[in-house]
């Protein structure tokens, strides 16, 4: 029996409100929404990470929640 691994892949953009450089965390294997806080100013943005055809993952990230 195997464990399947969840690969995380670590993106770098840059929070909505500060404009400082975060890193968001994302699971490339399914599209997928969801609120954090920046680490910087604790501000809410919301993430959506979109999965392309390619499995090349391209994430939107939102400052109006
Ligand atoms: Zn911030």
């Amino acid at each position: 029996m195997y464990n399947i691994l969840m690969h995380l892949e670590t993106h770098k953009t840059y929070c909505p409100h500060c404009g400082e450089r975060i890193e968001v965390v994302i699971d490339p294997s399914a599209s997928q929404e969801y609120i954090e806080d920046c680490q910087v100013c604790c501000n809410p943005f919301e993430l959506r990470i979109i999965i392309g055809d390619g499995n090349e993952s391209s994430i939107e990230i939102y400052g109006d929640i």
